[in-house]
């Protein structure tokens, strides 16, 4: 059938799930041509807007992503915001099937009083911020207290800690804003408390981003030993990668640092701490009640065993004075369209194996499918999935038979509602202008942030 032969797919999103889900296709089906749409007006989401300025490496897959951009049979639509611009039924008309694959944006509100004072930020906004997204430039964190508080222990956590921290002279030959290196450079941030409603054996980070913060040049760590009483001994009970990053804060916590350590740590003019057993109760204001002055924390406990252990507040709390609060307790993907299941609770489209449930010809892949948790592998890997169960629909006769008009019809849509899309080739362009600004510089690009002078350098 026709539909066997050139299935048109589009991909709504361009992070890693859009690209590793069309790489899947494109790879494994002679004809298949994929469509990615993007609200952005430029690829590649979280890699570029969420991961750290200062881990180039991780950055890397953006190589992948090109060589797949770059097959004749895909195409890359940014400034398209499906739900928005043109809707999934739209999509599903025009395309034999539809992947969404636009990640987990919402941030998880903390629900307590005082969430909504000035001072009080998603970590994610903040790392928009300094990653150059255009709906956070104007963020401009007031950096001129003494103490930051950030709510959560994974690795955004420490990535957040870690940029406010590292002197700004290390971060000028990464891709950092300019506005934010600014911003940092005036910082009179002395102190970050990372702040966790578990104990030591419940963190989320990973031990590479633990293992560079104990070596910020110029910080000094605060572990408390009092909360690492008796984890030794329960520590050979639990998998290998935990028990080696318990082993290292068990370490920094508990052993008098080396010569070479206590020297370094004695010319440290800003700290770090890890606080545990501490669940935020209430943002506490300043006299005037115009911004966040502290937090109260709710001192906890832990109940139950395993991955099921509960943190429960043992009544006691704790005011930590700060100026800034960053909350970091993870995030969830908002629903797109009416007629797209969503579970709401979850933060997810309820699917089975990328098929979402009770609608033929619709995929998802990434957060959206799994929640907004694992890195670009493990993101790789469920794309792949999704890429197979579509593939192997399509071979079972399972998607729509007869022709799909695919992108021209969606284009013209468009343009009868006054929306210009931007090409790869566009992106191209404004990638190309990023590298050179940055080069006087010394950094690998300049971003531009402002999407007003995207367009206008390309000509729209
Ligand atoms: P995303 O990367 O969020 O991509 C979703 C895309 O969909 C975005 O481009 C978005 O603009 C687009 N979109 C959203 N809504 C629409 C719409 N309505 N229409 C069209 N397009 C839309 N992993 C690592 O391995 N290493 C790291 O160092 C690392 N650092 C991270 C730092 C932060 C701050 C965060 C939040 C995550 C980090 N991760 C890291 C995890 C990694 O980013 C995720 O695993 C991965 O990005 C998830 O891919 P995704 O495609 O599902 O979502």
């Amino acid at each position: 059938s026709t539909q066997e032969k050139t299935p048109q797919i589009c991909v709504v999103g361009s992070g890693p799930a859009g690209f590793y889900t069309a790489q899947h296709l494109l790879k494994h089906h002679p004809q298949a041509q994929v469509d990615i749409y993007e609200k952005q007006f430029v690829p590649f989401g979280l890699v570029r807007f969420g991961v750290a300025p200062d881990h180039p490496e991780v950055k890397n897959v953006i190589n992948t992503f090109t060589q797949t951009a770059h097959s004749d049979r895909c195409a890359f639509w940014g400034n398209v915001e499906v739900g928005r611009d043109v809707t999934v039924p739209e999509l599903q008309e025009a395309y034999h099937a539809v992947v969404l694959s636009y990640g987990a944006e919402d941030h998880q509100p903390l629900g307590i009083p005082g969430e909504e004072l000035p001072g009080v930020l998603s970590a994610r906004t903040f790392v928009g911020w300094y990653n150059g997204l255009p709906e956070n430039r104007e963020l401009t964190p007031d950096l001129s207290c003494d103490t930051v508080v950030i709510l959560g222990q994974g690795n955004v956590a420490l990535d957040v800690a870690r940029i406010l921290l590292t002197p700004p002279e290390h971060l000028e030959r990464t891709d950092i804003t300019k506005a934010a290196l600014e911003v940092l450079r005036q910082s009179q941030v002395k102190t970050v408390w990372i702040v966790g409603r578990r104990g030591p054996l419940q963190v989320a980070f990973t031990i590479k981003e633990l293992r560079e913060m104990i070596q910020l040049p110029g910080t000094r760590p605060i572990l408390d030993s009092e909360n690492f009483l008796g984890l030794q001994d329960r520590i050979k009970e639990v998998p290998r990668p935990r028990k080696r990053l318990t082993e290292l804060l068990l370490q920094t916590a508990t052993q008098k640092p080396s010569g070479e350590e206590t020297a370094h740590q004695a010319l440290a003019s800003r700290v770090w701490g890890l606080r545990f057993f501490r669940s935020p109760q209430q943002v506490l204001p300043s006299p005037d009640g115009r911004r966040v002055a502290g937090i109260r924390l709710a001192v906890t406990r832990l109940e139950g065993v395993g991955e099921a252990t509960r943190a429960v507040p043992t009544g006691d709390t704790e005011d930590l004075p700060c100026g800034l609060v960053l909350s970091s307790v993870g995030y969830k993907s908002r629903p797109i369209d009416p007629s797209v299941p969503f579970d709401p609770k979850l933060g997810v489209i309820p699917n089975t194996e990328g098929r979402v449930v009770d609608v033929p010809g619709l995929y998802c892949s990434g957060w959206v499918k799994r929640g907004p948790t694992g890195v670009i592998a493990t993101t790789m890997s469920d794309s792949f999935l999704t890429g197979q169960t579509l593939l192997q629909d399509l071979k079972a006769g399972l998607l729509p038979s007869g022709p799909r008009p695919g992108s021209v019809a969606i284009q013209t849509l468009l343009r009868s509602r006054g929306v210009r899309p931007v090409s790869f080739s566009d992106w191209e362009k404004l990638d190309a202008e990023e590298v050179a600004r940055g080069q006087g510089a010394g950094k690998p690009r300049e971003k531009l942030v402002d999407p007003r002078e995207m367009l206008q350098l390309l000509g729209h």
